[in-house]
């Protein structure tokens, strides 16, 4: 149940940079690069890169090989990550950058900030202490659930639990803003308390997913092991807790139905929720969080909720015990001594993800960092890494890609005035946020040991716990950031209607402001374009400019609309990254249309602001066309390679295309692609089913 900043709260990213949903099986890397255990600086990526170029590719048959095609031969996936792509290479040079200030501050700190992060950096690099811990850190939480008598009880121990350390049990309580009236912070419960990386890997009955069970049954057994269970008992216990999960999946809204607003919004009186699920104390739960006293909350998925009735009535009190336990153990695995870590890795990491060896530690500890403490060690980073020039550069390009957008929607021959007049309204109250927060957050109520790194990683879960319990009834914060400021990605919030691009993205391969418009616009353009999309995609046009889920198309724009999308689901329901296997349309229709739409935007910006300049699209820089070098630096953007394990399982999951499709599914329905290159009308990158929605 963890505390849900990022799960009622809803935000359509650029791309899933955790990879905790991919999965392959006996995989070996196909590297022999070996991974840095030691830290070195890695070279900054390329903007447009010519030598990346596979110029024995026809850009009119596959653009994604002659794009990417030599970058993809002459970049193997490293041994310690299982896909690897441009997002990947800047964030490894982010996290190095990052990893230098969180060294100095753990060895001379110069402010009370740097004491607090590099005392949390220092504890997580200490292994030896780890090891010498053992299961030491979680001895008091397991004398919780050993006391428990009856099972009315589990409930005030899962509010204990919760607010203490992450775990992920049965459900996720969380604070998010009421969809019917964004100005209003309501308190969520949401479906949850599954640890494999999707509900049909519980359910679907195939030699694949099987094979996924069995392994996670034996990871559970071998932690349970470590806490010095028998054989015998792990083993039973290992089936008691696939067997009440396997309940929770059944119960579980599919992803792709979670897509509609509808599906995760009913709003009821705690003591509906109490008839809802009565096997679980509401009111001891509530209580032991410490929740402020509402008259209302958000259940989520009221299926659920009585699926965990049910699970609750059916289970014996000592299985749903080591249900909590496994959960305990689970959410700190990682960062437990040598065992528990190399049990972690071998599931999550090996089998789920196929990553052939593990994350040096120097990397896992700045990721943990940036996690817990993101608005801290962030301050010092963007005074490092981020000119306040490119902030400005930056508000510039928001500025031509808005414009753009506007000029695309009063142009839109299906749809009516009464519809433009509304989408125009919705696109007049986006909000930007750049770089970084105005306001950076408090945390001087985080407390760190620097002793115990398990302590540490609890405090922030209690930390984070609080800082969304505080926003009940509050007004809701617009500065408030989701992403911290050296990740590399970025986010639409429909309730918020806001785009957000940290700095972390704001650099080569996206943008460098030495180079020309045309390379800019078919890198970071493309991306605000995206994320400005997304607030007229399937779902975020759902949502109008308050953030509210109201309708604001006529029924007969809606059904063009409509009719649009079915287009979109259709074509890339037949891409097949794996022979056999296809992308569901559905699932990545959101960022389908994201991506269709951003690179039309960014195109029609690219334009205008070539004409302010007295250019045009034609000009040649070394031999590329403006339009050549547009669809170049986009299609770059996306090079990566991923092992055919990954991109098994992130169809079924990830709501995004992999690079292929998100280059060559978005050229091919752009006119203007084949143009730039020479194509024919009925080759691949320019047929004739096109769709277009903006
Ligand atoms: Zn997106």
């Amino acid at each position: 149940m963890r505390i849900a900043h990022s799960a009622p709260r809803l935000a359509c990213f650029l791309l899933l940079l955790t990879p905790g949903i991919v999965l392959a099986q006996n995989f070996v890397a196909a590297s022999d690069t070996p991974s840095s255990q030691t830290p070195t600086e890695p070279k900054a990526p390329k903007v447009f890169d010519a030598d990346a170029i596979d110029k024995t590719a026809n850009p009119c048959v596959d653009f994604y090989q002659y794009v990417c095609g030599n970058w993809r031969k002459n970049n193997p996936i490293p041994g310690d990550q299982s896909r690897w792509g441009r997002f990947n290479e800047l964030s490894e040079r982010n996290r190095y950058l990052l990893y230098v200030d969180l060294n100095k501050a753990a060895t001379s700190p110069h402010t009370a900030l740097q004491r607090k992060y590099g005392n949390f950096f220092a504890a997580c690099m200490n292994t030896d202490l780890a090891n010498q811990l053992g299961d030491k850190p979680l001895l008091p939480l397991f004398a919780r659930i050993d006391a428990i008598q009856d099972k009315k009880e589990i409930a005030a121990v899962a509010a204990y639990l919760d607010s203490k350390t992450p775990t992920g049990i049965f459900f996720r309580f969380g604070v998010e803003q009421d969809q019917k009236d964004s100005s209003k912070q309501i308190e969520s419960v949401y479906q949850g308390g599954l640890t494999l990386p999707d509900r049909d890997y519980y359910l679907e009955d195939n030699p694949h997913m099987q094979e996924i069970r069995d392994k996670y049954r034996a990871y559970i057994v071998s932690v349970l092991k470590l806490t010095d269970e028998t054989d015998e008992t792990a083993a039973a216990d290992a089936g008691h807790v696939l067997e009440i999960e396997t309940a929770l999946a059944k119960g579980a809204t599919p992803r792709v139905e979670l897509r509609d607003p509808d599906k995760r919004y009913h709003v009821m009186t705690f003591a509906e929720l109490d008839q809802l699920d009565p096997g679980f104390n509401w009111a001891a739960y509530f209580a032991g969080v410490k929740a402020p006293k509402q008259d209302t909350l958000n259940v989520g998925q009221p299926d659920f909720f009585k699926a965990e009735n049910q699970v609750i009535a059916d289970q014996s009190l000592e299985a749903l015990k080591v249900y909590l336990k496994f959960h305990v153990i689970n959410g700190v695995a990682a960062w437990l001594s040598q065992p528990y870590e190399d049990a972690s890795f071998e599931f999550f990491q090996k089998t789920l993800q196929g990553q052939a060896e593990q994350t040096a530690r120097w990397k896992r500890c700045t990721a943990a960092t940036d996690r817990a403490l993101g608005e801290a060690v962030g301050q010092d980073w963007v005074k490092e890494n981020f000119p306040p020039q490119a902030k400005q550069n930056m508000e510039q390009l928001v500025a031509a890609l808005k414009k753009a957008l506007g000029e695309d929607i009063q142009a839109l021959p299906w749809m009516s005035a009464d519809t433009k007049t509304e989408a125009e309204a919705k696109l007049a109250a986006f909000r930007q946020k750049i770089g970084y927060p105005d306001k950076w957050r408090d945390y001087s109520k985080f407390r760190v040991t620097r002793t115990d790194f398990v302590e540490d990683l609890d405090h922030s879960a209690a930390f984070e716990f609080n800082y969304e319990l505080n926003k009940v009834g509050k007004p809701v914060d617009e500065k408030e950031w989701g992403m911290t400021p050296p990740t590399v990605n970025a986010y639409y919030d429909p309730p918020m209607n806001d785009i957000n691009f940290p700095a972390g993205i704001l650099q080569p391969p996206f943008y460098d402001f030495s180079k020309d418009p045309a390379v800019n616009f078919g890198g970071i353009g493309v991306v605000i374009g995206h994320e400005m999309t997304h607030g007229f995609d399937d779902e975020g046009s759902k949502y109008d400019g308050q953030g509210n889920v109201k309708p604001w198309w006529t029924d007969a724009d809606h059904a063009a609309f409509q009719k649009r999308l079915d287009c979109e689901i259709n074509e890339y329901n037949s891409f097949e990254p794996v022979p056999g296997v296809h992308l569901n349309g559905k699932l990545t229709l959101g960022e389908n249309t994201a991506d269709n739409g951003g690179i039309r935007i960014a195109w029609q910006a690219l334009l205008s602001t070539l004409a302010q300049q007295g250019k045009s699209i034609d000009d040649k820089i070394d031999g590329y066309s403006e339009a050549q070098r547009y669809f170049i630096a986009f299609g770059q953007i996306w090079c990566e390679n991923r092992t055919e394990q990954v991109s098994r399982v992130a169809a079924k999951t990830d709501p995004h295309s992999p690079g292929m499709f998100r280059v060559n599914g978005v050229v091919r329905n752009f006119d203007e692609f084949g143009k730039a290159f020479g194509c024919h009308q009925g080759q691949p990158m320019m047929p004739d089913d096109a769709c277009r929605v903006w």
